[in-house]
């Protein structure tokens, strides 16, 4: 697989995903994405795009402005 934006190298590393919804920031570590080397954009796998899309709506029915979790513990 190759970067969609530059068509660069992919490289799998662990990244600190963060979302933004409505001024509520969630800061999720150590989420296993492939980012291009050349531009730097990150890609997810399916599933694993599918797990932060929970982990997100679950988070996001409770009132904190900030939350941070880590991918791991929430992925089994
Ligand atoms: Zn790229």
């Amino acid at each position: 697989m190759n970067c969609i934006v530059c068509k660069g190298e992919l490289t799998k590393k662990d990244i600190n995903h963060i979302v933004d919804i409505n001024g509520h920031i969630i800061i999720i570590k150590n989420v296993p994405a492939e980012v291009c080397e050349q531009c730097g954009e990150s890609f997810f796998e399916n599933q694993v795009a599918l797990a932060l899309e929970k982990i997100v709506d679950e988070i996001v029915s409770n009132k904190a402005e900030i939350t941070i979790v880590n991918y791991n513990d929430k992925v089994a």
